[in-house]
């Protein structure tokens, strides 16, 4: 794997259009510089790496479009030490861009293969977020309370134990709709019982399975 002056150009110039987009967030695009997302890519489909778009990755499931990593990102608004939850890990992409912006990051994958291929892909890259497999639609309610908590998939509605999970000034982004968009959500924990609710664009993920995504 050779992160060469070709591949960093190639970064830069995707940083150029994730500002073009509305992108403002230094320790977001940062973070997306230094991450070498053409390594997630077989050597035959290395021109789509630095597109600003989702791309297979096996098992139905995709490693999500740039621009909607640095969104949610941005809207989770990361700080150094920050203990994360992401639900999906998927690629792992994600969450080597938390990793680089110095977050604490726990993350849960449903997919059995998903999880085995990227628990030990990314340590390969220098890339040691905490892994779990399992149901991540309830949270990881052992490691709890989390600062943030980033849902990867689409969920039909927001899952009650996310809400739980979350830390007092606590962000969880979460896009939520039917099957083929969603609006992405920020809440905010400001106290006890007390909650911030935010609305965004429409994205596409693909589905949040399990008891409190859409089932199986
Ligand atoms: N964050 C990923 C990345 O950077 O490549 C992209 C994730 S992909 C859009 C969504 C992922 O969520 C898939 O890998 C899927 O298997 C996973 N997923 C769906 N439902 C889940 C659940 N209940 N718990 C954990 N992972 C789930």
């Amino acid at each position: 794997m050779e992160d060469s002056y070709k591949h960093r150009g190639m970064r830069r110039s995707l940083l150029k259009i994730l500002r073009g987009k509305g992108i403002t967030n230094e320790a977001v695009l940062a973070a997306i510089g230094k991450v070498p997302r053409h390594f997630f890519f077989d050597n035959a489909l290395l021109e789509h790496a630095y597109q600003d778009k989702a791309f297979p990755i096996g098992e139905g499931q995709t490693i999500s479009q740039p621009y909607t990593v640095a969104f949610q990102s941005e809207k989770l608004n990361v700080k150094e030490g920050c203990k994360v939850l992401e639900i999906g890990t998927g690629s792992g992409y994600q969450a080597c861009v938390l990793l680089e912006m110095g977050a604490n990051v726990y993350t849960i994958e449903y997919n059995k293969v998903l999880y085995e291929r990227t628990r030990k892909f990314l340590p390969l890259m220098g890339y040691r977020p905490r892994f779990f497999q399992g149901d991540g639609s309830k949270g990881l309610p052992r490691h709890a309370p989390f600062d943030r908590i980033i849902v990867t998939a689409g969920a039909p509605s927001v899952p009650d134990s996310l809400i739980k999970q979350l830390n007092i000034g606590g962000i969880l982004i979460i896009p939520v709709g039917d099957n083929e968009r969603q609006k992405m959500l920020r809440i905010t924990r400001i106290d006890e019982k007390k909650l911030k609710k935010e609305e965004f664009d429409f994205f596409s993920f693909v589905p949040l399975k399990g008891e409190e995504g859409w089932g199986r």
